[in-house]
């Protein structure tokens, strides 16, 4: 059993913090609350090799795997840049097009993967699907050699941003009659793919979107892989990668929370001359959040462990279990850190309450808490499916 990062992985982590911490918090919140994005910070991560880290070399990526994009997900999270478009663009998309799309296809989008030129986003939650996506409602008929998309989904990270959209929609198995899932790569600027942006409560310069699909024409050569087969197999390839690369978002934002809030107690001294972290009242909580911060780092390091050994079923256990453990181990960091501030909690200068809608929102999406829990009480525990 080993603990340690390689050498390489080690200065990956480093080379990304120092870039994350170049940015930091203050740059992140600014973006957002003037509703611009973090371009800067995406366009030099790129540059720089970090956001196409698991892309294979022969497309112009890292050669890396889930572990190293883990790392540059916790890293800038833990510099107070929490970025979403990780999880969406080099997590699911550049995974899904690279284990699951055909020759042509790999071509064509893993070099902008690679440099972070190119941004796919990712379209599964619908209206009245919500959890449950056997009842996706989505649907792609063929009309000749095209495939027209219609449907409805929403709280799609990004859309604004991206080129494109993996879209996930049903499609009839000629041989059966049964609807089985297909993965399409839309364009954002598709005739009859229209969007309205969702208000979320949510500090972040990356936004949700409702998207309209209205008989959305797209090439043969837009469905991923080669036969329909490939659409079930290409979605789960994503949710390994997403579940570890939004825990390691969360582990660095319980990080950030814990860092900010250790410097302030620290310091901070209102009772003659003893600093507030002296009293245990203040100190163990966010002893506790630090705690639990680290554990979800184990949980995390070892799905991605496990994912980059080719041991998928393995790994979606592992993966469940760390991001269900870092969404909760990032509310507790960031909601200790705000408490022991006290009024400096609550304020934007002290940059820790503007984290509280993001980490609230990691105990939902992309899988919430309780289907995480019905996961591993039914695969784990061997409990009967109650739904
Ligand atoms: C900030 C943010 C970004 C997002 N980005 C994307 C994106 O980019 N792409 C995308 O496709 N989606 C995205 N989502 C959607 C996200 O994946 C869904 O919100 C999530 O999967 C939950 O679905 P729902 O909101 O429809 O909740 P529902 O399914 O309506 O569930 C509501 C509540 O009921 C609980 N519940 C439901 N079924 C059960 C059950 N069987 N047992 C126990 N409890 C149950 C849930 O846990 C939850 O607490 C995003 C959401 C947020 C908040």
């Amino acid at each position: 059993m080993n603990f340690d990062l390689t050498p390489e992985q080690d200065q990956l982590r480093d080379a990304v913090r120092a870039l994350g911490r170049r940015y930091g918090h203050d740059y992140f919140v600014t973006k957002a609350k003037a509703g611009e994005h973090t371009t800067e910070l995406w366009d030099e991560a790129g540059r720089l090799g970090y956001l196409g880290v698991n892309v294979p070399t022969e497309y112009g990526g890292g050669g890396g795997g889930i572990t190293e994009l883990a790392i540059v997900c916790e890293e800038l999270a833990a510099a107070g840049c929490p970025l979403l478009l990780l999880v969406v663009s080099p997590a699911i998309a550049a995974t899904v097009i690279a284990r699951h799309g055909t020759g042509e296809q790999r071509k064509r989008f893993l070099p902008g993967f690679a440099d972070g030129s190119l941004k796919v986003v990712f379209a599964i939650t619908e209206p009245e699907a919500g959890s449950n996506f056997h009842r996706l409602g989505t649907v792609a008929r063929r009309d000749g050699d095209d495939w027209l998309l219609s449907g409805r989904k929403c709280y799609i990270s990004g859309v604004d941003e991206a080129q494109y959209v993996l879209v996930v929609a049903r499609t009839e198995d000629a041989s059966t009659g049964r609807l089985k899932p297909a993965l399409f790569v839309v364009p954002t600027d598709a005739p009859g793919l229209t969007r309205s942006k969702l208000d979320m409560e949510i500090v972040s310069p990356e936004n949700q979107f409702l998207l309209y699909l209205d008989d959305v024409r797209l090439p043969a050569d837009a469905l991923v892989g080669e036969s329909l087969d490939a659409g079930l197999p290409a979605l789960f390839a994503g949710l390994n990668p997403e579940r570890i690369t939004v825990a390691a978002m969360g582990a660095g934002t319980g990080r950030y929370a814990i860092e900010r809030a250790s410097e302030y107690t620290a310091t901070r001294k209102v009772w003659g001359g003893r600093t507030i972290g002296s009293h245990q009242g203040v100190a163990h909580p966010l002893a506790h959040a630090a705690v639990q911060v680290e554990l979800a780092r184990l949980m995390i390091h070892k799905a991605a462990s496990l994912y980059d050994a080719g041991r998928d079923l393995e790994a979606g256990v592992s993966s469940n279990m760390a991001k269900y453990a870092a969404g909760e181990a990032a509310a507790l960091a960031v909601d200790t850190a705000v408490q022991v501030l006290g009024g400096a909690g609550m304020t934007t200068e002290y940059g820790v309450a503007t984290l509280l809608g993001a980490v609230r929102a990691g105990r939902i999406a992309p899988v919430s808490r309780e289907m995480i829990l019905n996961f591993v009480a039914q695969h784990v525990l061997g409990q009967e499916k109650s739904y």
